[in-house]
Order: C-alpha cells, then structure tokens, then sequence
C-alpha cells in the first residue's frame, strides 16, 4: 500500500499522492507515484519499493 500523502520536504506541508493506489490497478516495485504539496505546489516523485507493495 502506497502513502496517500507524505511531508513535503520544501515546505513540511502535505504532499497528496496524485493517482490513488486502484485495487484494479495497483502500483508495482519501480513504478513512479506522484505527488502535490498543497501549501507551495511542488511536485515530488517517489519510486515504489517491493516493501510498499508488500502485504503485511
Ligand atoms: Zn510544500
């Protein structure tokens, strides 16, 4: 399971993923989730890593 949102690290604001993790289409290992702060509109892209996936 992917973070919906994470702290921005420009501004410590929140960063709200842009496509929601999809039961029909889940993000996988090397995939690339963006996301959007709020508060100063930066952009930050994370690569999901097997232990995002992982179900625990
Ligand atoms: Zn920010």
């Amino acid at each position: 399971m992917i973070l919906d949102t994470i702290v921005c690290v420009e501004c410590g604001g929140e960063a709200r993923v842009l496509r929601a993790d999809d039961p029909d289409d889940p993000y996988a290992p090397g995939d690339v989730v963006a996301y959007r702060c709020v508060e100063c509109w930066e952009r930050f892209d994370v690569v999901v890593t097997d232990e995002d996936v992982e179900d625990t």
